[in-house]
């Protein structure tokens, strides 16, 4: 049974993210999500049958045509994500996938060939590999990742396949002489496009698994990440108006014009982002955890749990509707990222899934 009366005013998910593994083989410095240990989790984490159950009730929900979007961790080391995109496929669902590219060389062919639509892969350098591999925590993450988006490129073209191949990059002080070269690979070989993210708390990036949330609203920027920001005001703020410029000119960097905006104002004065940009986050998505928990903010608890109710009730349920008047509150500098941003990636993604496009002059994530 529904729980809330308030059903006319909530609007239906236009995000939905399926968190399917806490774990990873890289150990990024923006990201804490490694400090949990594969041995913890892995017998605790949804069964492919499961996973299943929440893909049906996806559709059922939302109807044929909705986007998923695989992400964790690292979603490719679920073996059953080439089955799960399949099952999406069959249920009439289009299916993207993030990674980090590490592990995945060897399943090129399987990918270009599998029902996943989109795959963007995280990528913070392409002059100097050494500034990857630093953020990465890896010495050989910049060759096996450029490997990968290689690959995938090289057996798409060879297939004539569809798969839309984009790179994800996080924007700190060591790689902005990065970000330009980073739209111009993106352009120069063919891939669906590029999209950027400042760097953001490392231990907001947590394992879903440690069950951490946040105070969020009396949330205070750690120094550490204060410093960064100062770093990176001046020079921040110049490539970011290179960026939009190269946007103009038709690169596609999905990120709106509206983000880059935020980003530059960000930079200057972080406060003024809390002050002046709404976190709707709540209103437009949720994601579904390892252990199938749903959020609706990756920051705030859970707002129920898909092996006891049908998603709709957890949509529409007073936790939820709890979480979204907690957002109205929010502190943190998290609303700067894609996910509250219309248009940015995840939506232009969508939107050239459903229209049948590669987008390959300047696209989404
Ligand atoms: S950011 Fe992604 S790739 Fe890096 S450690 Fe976290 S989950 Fe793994
Ligand atoms: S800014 Fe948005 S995503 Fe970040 S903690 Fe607040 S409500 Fe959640």
């Amino acid at each position: 049974m529904m729980k809330n009366h308030k059903d006319k005013k909530i609007r239906k998910p236009s995000q939905i993210t399926l968190d399917l593994t806490d774990r990873c083989q890289l150990q990024c410095v923006t990201c804490s999500k490694w400090h949990t240990s594969a041995a913890d989790v892995i017998e605790k984490e949804l069964t492919t049958d499961e996973w299943k159950c929440v893909l049906l009730n996806i559709r059922d929900w939302l109807g044929e045509g909705a986007s998923i979007w695989f992400s964790g961790g690292e979603p490719f080391l679920r073996e059953d994500i080439f089955e799960l995109a399949s099952y999406a496929k069959s249920l009439g669902l289009h299916a993207a996938s993030m990674t980090n590219g590490y592990s995945i060389r060897h399943l090129a062919e399987r990918i270009v060939d599998s029902d996943i639509d989109s795959i963007s892969i995280s990528l913070n350098a392409v002059n100097d590999p050494e500034i990857h591999n630093a953020s990465r925590g890896r010495k050989d993450a910049f060759e096996k990742t450029m490997e990968a988006i290689l690959s995938l490129k090289k057996i798409r073209e060879e297939k004539g396949g569809r798969l839309n191949i984009s790179i994800a990059t996080i924007i700190f002080p060591d790689n902005l002489e990065e970000i330009i070269p980073l739209a111009r690979f993106a352009k120069e070989n063919g891939l669906t496009g590029i999209m950027f993210q400042i760097i953001d708390d490392v231990d907001a990036f947590h394992s879903f698994y440690e069950h951490k949330c946040y105070d969020t609203e009396h949330y205070r920027m750690p120094d550490a990440l204060k410093d960064q920001y100062q770093k990176m005001s001046v020079r921040g703020g110049e490539i970011i108006s290179q960026l939009m410029e190269l946007k103009k000119e038709g690169y596609v960097i999905y990120n709106t014009f509206e983000q880059l905006e935020a980003m530059r104002t960000f930079l200057k004065d972080p406060d003024r982002i809390v002050r002046k940009i709404p976190c709707d986050v709540a209103d437009t998505g949720m994601g579904i955890d390892p252990y199938g928990e749903v959020r609706l903010c990756f920051n705030m608890s859970p707002v129920g749990n898909v092996k006891d109710e049908k998603m709709e009730e957890i949509w529409k349920g007073s936790n939820a509707c709890s979480c979204r008047a907690a957002t109205k509150n929010c502190k943190m500098y998290c609303r700067l990222l894609n996910c509250n941003f219309d248009k940015s990636h995840k939506s232009l993604v969508h939107r050239a899934v459903h229209k049948g496009i590669r987008i390959l002059k300047g696209y989404r994530m």
